[in-house]
């Protein structure tokens, strides 16, 4: 975990080692008022600014679905490419987010527009709800 903000060149503050555990230990995306439950205290600015640079450094992404607090996760190691498709998935029912891979790269070209990113979303039923 340590290595997570070496290698991105940030330097290791006790707080940031402390947000980075919080993310390490959630499986899913969290809002920011977890991770404030989470701290057992922190200064909202210094917060908002490890948030951005985390940001900033490729460690964590901002998801955004229309209507909703922001969540963030950790975002996947890769050096070489900062942005590494994948998908989110939105259960409808117990309202969790998470990051998931997916099965082959989409493609999309826009005619004389150069795509950098594509942001895909999904909302259904998680595997555990849908047991139950
Ligand atoms: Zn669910
Ligand atoms: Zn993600």
């Amino acid at each position: 975990m340590k290595n997570t903000l070496k290698n991105k060149d940030i330097s290791q503050t006790p707080f940031r080692r402390d947000v980075l555990k919080i993310f390490n230990s959630h499986k899913n995306a969290i809002p920011l008022s977890v991770i404030e439950q989470e701290l057992s205290s922190y200064n909202r600015v210094t917060l908002y600014r490890t948030i951005k640079s985390f940001i900033e450094k490729n460690i964590i992404h901002e998801i955004v679905i229309s209507g909703e607090e922001s969540k963030y996760a950790l975002s996947k190691e890769n050096k070489d490419t900062p942005y590494q498709q994948h998908i989110h998935f939105k259960c409808r029912s117990c309202n969790i987010l998470f990051c998931s891979e997916l099965d082959k790269a989409i493609t999309i070209s826009l005619e004389k527009h150069k795509i950098e990113r594509l942001d895909i979303q999904a909302f259904g039923i998680c595997n555990k709800c849908n047991i139950s």
